[in-house]
């Protein structure tokens, strides 16, 4: 029984096991590390997975299909033959077919695996991502984000380093930026951006667009057949300017050969469009980790795409740093599954990294709003738990009711960005009851907390009578028994005390305090400042800000007791 990692990538699909060796590749049966994320029919009527389908993806356009990641989660149908797949079904048929190359080199069943998702996929995404899993007979022990799987492959050779780590993912179909730090083995995702639709392809786009235009052709006069043709010459020329300035390329049009020429230089303004896209997502995984990007120290490049001199450039440009590519960018993040699944198999090599994630995308819950006095307007979007926070997490917030006299409220919980409900996923419903007090407001609590097997709890704590209400909501319904989450929640319930109730903490603002009766003027303004920081940072709830918050409020105590004393 084997347990492996798997890169169900867009273009390709990867598979890996953790060996005393380190994470290793496996080939598939015609001995290739990659399997083209291709599904097809053959002319008997059978099922035809990777390179087979792959071959007759420009000769039976019509009975092969590929790229159906990017429709993950979605009720899309695609038609291969006779039949409609959804994207998660075909899925599945690659994740079998890897599963079946693993048993073949393993000699051992594959029961079960550890899959890489986007960064941006959300939780629709993902469960499709689990129910593919499951289709294909694989236990799916964790969904991966792709960047922070990249970053466990790179991670191992730096252990001993403190790092802030950038990763670019640029996939065929999507485009992941992640940052990350490392400090005392532990590796932590600060921040994640990204879009999930934007990828290689497009670049591909952008060239059999140049193409079509060179040939005096539209794109709904072509054929699929040749269209097909075109999109394969296209990609050549692609992948030839990662190598040299210019190519040419020879189409068949009827019974005329025509060149097609393309310079590095066009493909680069050819692609504008693209490369500012793929600024802001950079941009905003920077901010959002709050960093500058000089503090960025290593930049790390993932997925076929990155092989472009153009992205290299960009990069490097924008950041003002080059970008490493030490590993095969193809394979880095099925090398960093693998890492996971030795992780999980609690590999002796591996006993000193701890890695931690963030949570994709903000939770919270629905709340009216004040828009006038005594006027309220419901369906706004209260975040509790924002993106970007590193998991396992736990953050309460405290609310009121609108009414004087209400005897209960409906707490809707959302996951999402916007800030009206009603674009943002619904996830679950609670009601809570008060005590009939006329004329009184109620105060409640709203805790959430959420790990990263994908269970969410929501308790609400109502404050004058102590009285709690719990919804547990699943990220991927039946996948852990009554006694797993039970015992995944009581582990959380560390979690649970707010930072400034820990003792260390509760120090220092006693500390603090006393600092400040016994001191005047300016020096009382500094002890004040750091006091409103250091609350500031406890009531964000984030581990490691609070670390590098006490260390530094220590160090400003410590100085001046060392000035008292002289
Ligand atoms: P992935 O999903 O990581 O397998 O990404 C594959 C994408 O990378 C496809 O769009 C490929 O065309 C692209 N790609 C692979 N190698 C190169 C290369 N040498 N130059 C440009 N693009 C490449």
């Amino acid at each position: 029984m084997a347990l492996v990692g798997i890169d169900l990538g867009t273009t390709n699909s990867l598979i890996s096991v953790f060996t005393d060796d380190g994470p290793q590749l496996i080939k598939n049966g015609v001995g290739a590390f990659l399997t083209p994320s291709v599904v097809g029919v053959n002319d008997t009527g059978d099922i035809i997975v990777g390179d087979a389908a792959k071959y007759r993806l420009v000769t039976h356009p019509d009975k092969t299909v590929a790229r159906f990641k990017r429709a993950m989660g979605t009720a899309k149908t695609h038609k291969v033959g006779k039949k409609d797949y959804k994207a998660e079904e075909l899925s599945a048929l690659v994740l079998r077919a890897l599963k079946a190359d693993a048993e073949a080199e393993l000699g051992v069943p594959v029961e079960s695996a550890i899959i890489s998702v986007p960064a941006y996929f959300n939780d629709i995404q993902r469960k499709a991502t689990y129910a593919a899993g499951k289709m294909a007979g694989l236990k799916v022990e964790r969904l991966i984000n792709e960047p922070t799987a990249a970053a466990l492959a790179y991670g191992l050779n730096t252990k001993d380093d403190e790092n802030t780590f950038l990763v670019i993912d640029l996939g065929g179909g999507t485009f992941d930026v992640s940052i990350l730090e490392i400090f005392d083995g532990v590796m932590e995702v600060r921040s994640s951006a990204g879009d999930a639709f934007l990828g290689g392809e497009d670049f591909t786009t952008a060239v059999e667009d140049n193409f079509l235009e060179q040939l005096g052709k539209t794109r709904d006069k072509v054929k699929p057949k040749e269209l097909g043709r075109l999109r394969d010459l296209a990609n050549k020329a692609k992948l030839g300017l990662s190598e040299k300035p210019d190519i040419t390329v020879k189409y068949l049009d009827g019974t005329k050969e025509v060149e097609l020429t393309l310079t590095r230089e066009k493909f680069e303004k050819l692609t504008e469009k693209l490369q500012s896209r793929m600024r802001m997502p950079l941009q905003r995984a920077i901010s959002d980790a709050g960093l500058r990007s000089s503090d960025i120290e290593r930049i790390i490049l993932v997925g076929g795409a990155t092989r472009m001199p153009v992205i290299r450039a960009m990069v490097t440009r924008l950041l003002k740093k080059f970008p490493e590519h030490s590993l095969d960018p193809d394979e880095v993040i099925a090398l960093g599954t693998g890492v996971q699944a030795g992780l999980l198999a609690r590999h002796e090599a591996l006993e000193d990294i701890v890695m931690t994630d963030v949570c994709p995308f903000t939770l919270g819950t629905d709340i009216a709003r004040e828009v006038g006095p005594n006027q309220y307007e419901s369906g706004y979007f209260q975040p509790i738990i924002e993106r970007n926070t590193v998991i396992p997490a736990s953050r309460v917030v405290r609310n009121s009711t609108i009414r004087p006299g209400q005897d209960h409220v409906s707490i809707s919980v959302y996951q999402g960005e916007s800030p009206r409900v009603e674009d943002n996923v619904p996830l679950g419903d609670l009601k809570v009851w008060f005590p009939k007090e006329k004329d009184k407001h109620q105060d409640f609590d709203i805790r959430f907390t959420y790990d990263v097997s994908g269970v969410l709890e929501v308790l609400v704590t109502v404050i004058s009578t102590g009285k709690t209400e719990q919804l547990i909501l699943e990220g991927n319904p039946g996948s852990l028994s009554q006694a797993d989450i039970a015992k995944r929640l009581k582990e959380l319930d560390k979690l649970k005390i707010h930072p400034k109730d820990v003792a260390e903490n509760a120090a220092i603002i006693n500390r603090l305090k006393a600092a400040y009766e016994n001191h005047l003027g300016d020096i009382r303004n500094a002890i004040e400042h750091n006091l409103v920081q250091f609350e500031a940072v406890l009531a964000k709830q984030n581990d490691t800000d609070i670390k590098l918050a006490r260390e530094s409020v220590i160090k400003f105590l410590d100085d001046l007791d060392a000035m008292d004393v002289f």
